[in-house]
């Protein structure tokens, strides 16, 4: 399926909340641009001894409310398309939850499965110089996204630090623990998408959490860790994908004993389950299985795009909890909204992770680190509150959840732009 440009996309939603939250058009312009583009070219030496260069990006979209936040992503398909549109969801999503950042995303052009540990830390450290003019604890803070990881924090970390000339850890987030990372990070996302649950379910009076049917897409980082939340909070996950096949169990899955499973195969991934589950051992065929046949909520956790135009008429859940990023076309939503299926979106739910990297920033600029209790309590806060807030817009705005969290972001963002005014 042909898919959407994700900027004109990112713009066509930003309209539809400018007219009706009636927002100023200088301020619907100035947000419509990135407040800084910047394409680098990051030459490398290769390990066969040639010279490659590869084409990197990293947008701010908006500063108004905080130094810029967002991941560092590297993929052959990345664009520069995608990379505004990710950072402007990015804006709307630091604004939703209320924390003190403006949104920014990063990325490289680049295959790194085909490339060596020593050719993807040369790349990353010379990406890293390229940006550095305009990253910085104060000003831009990368994170991991797809393809990046801990080990690429800490490269990018030591390059800055390198060019300053004293150690900044507060330049990136998602670091390894023992240079400045945070407890709670890794499972952060899906422990804020399991309070999203717990508070969707309570105001929507959904039932008991084990009379509840809930399905997983992706057994990935989120997709693991929210099973194993919504498994100890004791609600029945029937049904969970990947990129090998789904296991299913109308009668809850076993979580630990999947999870388990996971870690010990190569690409932990949910094939050669040996548990008491249906197996299917083909991803397109589990994930039209977990979309179609009935469930009360269903959590995509895996991809972009997964529920469209072609298969909105056919999911059957009463509530859909974005955990992935983009996982419901616009199309779709129109459709899932026209039957009924509330959507809790991307930029509300998976924001657990945006919120304790912006604990681990705040850790590192005082050099003083928190308990994991305590990180988790603080997300805990955050998360049900920009829930209810949210929440309340959906019901006094009389508009779909998504709307909802649009409105709230871009009224707070367009405000701040009002308050600061316009340079000179
Ligand atoms: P991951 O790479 O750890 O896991 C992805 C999972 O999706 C894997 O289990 C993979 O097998 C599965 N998958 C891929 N394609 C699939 C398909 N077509 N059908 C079924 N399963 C498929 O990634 P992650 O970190 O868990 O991120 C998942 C999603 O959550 C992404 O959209 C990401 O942008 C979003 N997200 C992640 C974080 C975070 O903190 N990791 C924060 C916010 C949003």
């Amino acid at each position: 399926m042909k898919k959407s440009n994700p900027w004109k996309v990112a713009l066509q939603q930003l309209d539809i909340v400018a007219k009706r939250i009636n927002l100023n058009s200088g301020i619907h312009d100035k947000l419509k641009h990135p407040k800084r583009t910047l394409i680098v070219s990051i030459p490398i030496r290769m390990d066969n001894g040639s010279i490659k260069v590869f084409e990197g990006y990293r947008v701010q979209h908006n500063l108004e409310r905080g130094p810029a936040k967002g991941g560092i992503r590297y993929h052959p398909d990345v664009s520069l398309d995608e990379i505004k549109a990710l950072a402007m969801l990015m804006t709307w999503k630091c604004a939703v939850v209320g924390i003190p950042y403006g949104g920014a995303k990063g990325g490289v052009v680049c295959d790194p499965v085909q490339l060596s540990v020593g050719e993807l830390e040369r790349l990353t450290r010379r990406y890293t110089a390229e940006i550095s003019i305009i990253i910085g604890p104060e000003k831009d803070i990368p994170a991991p996204d797809v393809y990046t990881n801990q080990q690429i924090m800490a490269w990018m970390m030591d390059t800055y630090s390198m060019t300053v000339g004293y150690s900044a850890p507060g330049v990136v987030t998602g670091k390894p623990l023992e240079i400045g990372g945070s407890e709670g990070r890794v499972h952060a996302t899906g422990l804020g998408v399991t309070y999203i649950v717990e508070e969707i379910v309570e105001k929507l009076k959904l039932g008991k959490p084990e009379h509840l049917k809930i399905t997983i897409q992706g057994f990935g980082n989120v997709g693991s860790a929210l099973a194993r939340f919504l498994y100890e909070r004791g609600y029945k996950v029937v049904g969970i994908t990947d990129i090998s096949g789904g296991v299913f169990n109308d009668k809850g899955i076993n979580i630990p004993e999947l999870i388990s499973h996971t870690r010990n195969t190569p690409y932990h991934i949910i094939r050669g389950y040996k548990g008491k589950a249906e197996i299917i051992e083909d991803y397109k065929k589990a994930n039209h299985r977990l979309f179609e046949t009935g469930t009360d909520i269903l959590i995509p956790a895996a991809v972009e795009n997964q529920i469209h135009r072609e298969n909105a008429g056919r999911i059957k859940a009463r509530v859909i909890v974005e955990a992935a990023n983009g996982p419901v076309s616009p199309e779709a939503d129109a459709i899932l909204n026209k039957r009924g299926i509330v959507v809790v979106p991307d930029i509300l739910a998976n924001a657990g992770g945006v919120t304790v990297s912006y604990f681990e920033w705040v850790q590192d600029l005082q050099a003083h680190f928190w308990e994991k209790r305590e990180i988790n309590k603080e997300l805990e806060k955050v998360m049900r509150s920009s829930f209810k807030k949210v929440y309340q817009t959906y019901k006094k705005e009389k508009c779909d959840m998504r709307l909802a969290a649009y409105i709230l972001a871009v009224s707070r963002v367009a405000r701040a732009v009002e308050l600061r005014g316009i340079f000179p």
